[in-house]
């Protein structure tokens, strides 16, 4: 069983504070309860396939952290979030 635990962020207020709304084109949709914006989220599997990519280009060798960084647009920080 998938147990989808994402907590999305109102992209204009931020708050968590937001509800599924239904689906509109196969993607789900999320209502704002705090300033009603409607939105609906870019596909999560898209940015971990590419942090994938990151990943693998790292435990490679080809690359150091840091150049890693300069290279996705990504600080150091975060990739070692994602990889650790
Ligand atoms: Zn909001």
């Amino acid at each position: 069983m998938q147990k989808l635990r994402r907590h999305q962020r109102c992209p204009k207020c931020s708050t968590l504070n937001v509800i599924r709304w239904g689906v509109q084109n196969g993607h789900q949709r999320f209502r704002c309860k705090e300033c009603g914006v409607m939105f609906t989220p870019r596909r999560p599997d898209i940015s971990t396939a590419n942090r994938f990519i990151w990943f693998r280009k790292w435990v490679l060798g080809k690359q150091s952290l840091a150049s890693l960084s300069e290279e996705s647009g990504y600080s150091e920080r975060q990739l070692r979030r994602w990889f650790s």
